[in-house]
């Protein structure tokens, strides 16, 4: 392999603070999504080993949970702290499991890292809250605590990001914690581990178990010691965790696909509205459930937006991940691939016009599982390539009548999950992001900031991942009353 230092490459899962393989020696390999070249093997395990980690987990709890925010948080700082001085091992690693280029593969994992310290500065923050009673003649004491055991479930687009993004918040709040990878990207998990190992942390509080969802994630949200599972993936495997998780009435947070719009208003700056959203549509091939992946312009507009839009996506040099010049990587897996070309070539039989792009591979790029940066132009709201998430760098204009036209589009997929309102007046664009019915809208382009709550309205997921909201969802409430001393006489 090249560029990346071994080291920081970790073949086995981590379970109560020691590194393990599968019981039966099993393994499935990761590939490199730009060479086709099978990078690692790692352990498939199955539910045996998945009830082991969970076991460690429980074990860990009462020490860990009891233990102070502000000790939590010295530890989680120590964890950050070491991923900084290992980003550039880390975005190595992430260019060649998943293939994003290595300049946005920095960011992520710098980005990944900042969670540790944020929610455990902020857990400080909630546990030092005494929640006022509503009742004050009574004598009832509400405190807070870990939910307990918690199962992370994490998806390959930001290898580095959503493992951090379940975990910081847990460890924060005192839950122990036992996190899935995806199968197909999981080498920057067990490089947090590694990181996690010599934070300090006590065996137990994080374990990480590697396989496939069908068997390690639903052994995770069926068994009965975990008491809440956070899942972030498609909205098909999302619906199958929580109707397992069900059963033993856990608690569960759901982060799932998404479909958003980007609405330029009339007044809107529309060479910035076009640029903006290319690049938000694009970002990581456009494997991102936030991705602006419907850009809404007023009829009027649409013949210079889409010369816009065409430029903006030429711009978007495919290739080498590692190459430097390189704006789009490739996909992560020829079967992902092979979706998106179908979409595209769906776009193009029910009528839409393919103004750049297309099926075919580009140019000079015949390993990896590159593909091109496509627009649709005047695309049906309701065609095929309008309504479902795509996770390709394919982006559709779609052209509405007036303002209330724009909402009814941009609220009318299954979805819910982001969207941006851009207009030259910051009253009106925000009269705009009222009315829609997404969990996030950034308005002109504002980029995405980790001190808001994120997820979604509709089928784009339950629950919301970051922010002080973020670190409730691993908080239980609880009410001591206690029963008024007896006048004395
Ligand atoms: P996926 O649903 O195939 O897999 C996600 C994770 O779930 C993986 O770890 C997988 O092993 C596991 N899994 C699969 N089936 C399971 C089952 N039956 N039980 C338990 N676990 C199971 O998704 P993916 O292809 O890895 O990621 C792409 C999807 O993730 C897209 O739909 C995207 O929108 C979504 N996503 C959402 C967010 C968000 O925050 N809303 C962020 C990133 C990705």
């Amino acid at each position: 392999m090249t560029a990346v230092e071994h080291e920081l490459l970790r073949e086995q899962a981590f379970v109560d603070g020691r590194w393990v393989d599968a019981d039966a020696g099993e393994t499935f390999p990761v590939v490199n999504p730009a060479t086709g070249e099978v990078i690692a093997e790692v352990p498939r395990m199955g539910g045996e080993e998945t009830r082991r980690a969970l076991a460690a987990a429980e074990r860990a709890l009462p020490e860990w949970k009891h233990r102070t925010a502000k000790d939590r948080a010295r530890v989680l700082r120590r964890l950050a702290d070491l991923m900084l001085e290992r980003e550039d091992a880390l975005a190595r690693l992430m260019v060649v499991e998943q293939g994003k280029p290595l300049a946005e593969a920095r960011v992520e994992v710098a980005y990944a890292a900042s969670f540790y310290e944020w929610f455990g500065e902020e857990a400080k923050r909630v546990y030092g809250d005494t929640i006022p009673t509503p009742w004050p003649d009574k004598r009832i004491l509400v405190t807070k605590e870990a939910v307990g055991v918690a199962a992370g479930i994490t998806p390959w687009n930001f290898p580095a990001a959503m493992p951090t993004r379940k975990s910081a918040p847990a460890l924060a709040a005192g839950c122990t914690v036992v996190l899935k990878p995806s199968e197909v990207a999981p080498l920057n998990a067990f490089a947090l581990a590694d990181a996690i190992h010599d934070a300090g942390l006590p065996p137990g509080v994080f374990n990480l178990v590697s396989g496939h969802g069908t068997v390690v994630g639903e052994a995770m949200a069926t068994h009965p010691d975990v008491d809440m599972v956070s899942f972030t993936g498609s909205t098909r495997a999302g619906k199958r965790v929580a109707e397992l998780a069900a059963h033993s009435v856990k608690r569960v947070a759901l982060e799932l696909g998404g479909k958003s719009a980007s609405i330029v208003l009339d007044d809107a700056d529309l060479a910035a509205a076009v640029r903006g959203t290319v690049n938000a549509c694009f970002l990581n091939s456009g494997q991102t459930c936030s991705a602006h992946t419907r850009l809404l312009v007023p009829e009027s507009r649409y013949d210079e937006a889409a010369k816009l839009a065409v430029e903006a996506a030429a711009g978007f040099t495919v290739g080498d991940p590692f190459g430097g010049s390189a704006k789009l990587g490739p996909l992560i897996s020829a079967v992902q691939r092979e979706r998106v070309r179908d979409y595209i070539r769906t776009g193009i039989d029910e009528g839409a016009e393919l103004l750049i792009g297309g099926a075919e591979a580009p140019e000079g790029l015949d390993k990896g599982y590159y593909v091109k940066p496509t627009v649709f132009g005047r695309v049906d709201p309701h065609a095929t390539i309008a309504q479902e998430e795509i996770f390709g760098p394919v982006l559709a204009i779609i052209t509405y009548k007036d303002e209330d036209d724009a909402v009814r589009i941009a609220n009318d997929t299954l979805y819910g999950l982001a969207g941006g309102v851009w207009s030259k007046d910051p009253e009106h664009a925000l009269s705009v992001a009222r009315r829609l019915r997404t969990g996030q809208v950034d308005i002109n382009g504002a980029p995405f900031n980790f001190l808001a709550p994120f997820g979604g309205f509709k089928q784009s997921g339950r629950g919301r991942e970051l922010g002080r909201e973020g670190l409730e969802e691993y908080l239980e409430y609880k009410a001591i009353q206690i029963k008024p001393e007896a006048p004395s006489v």
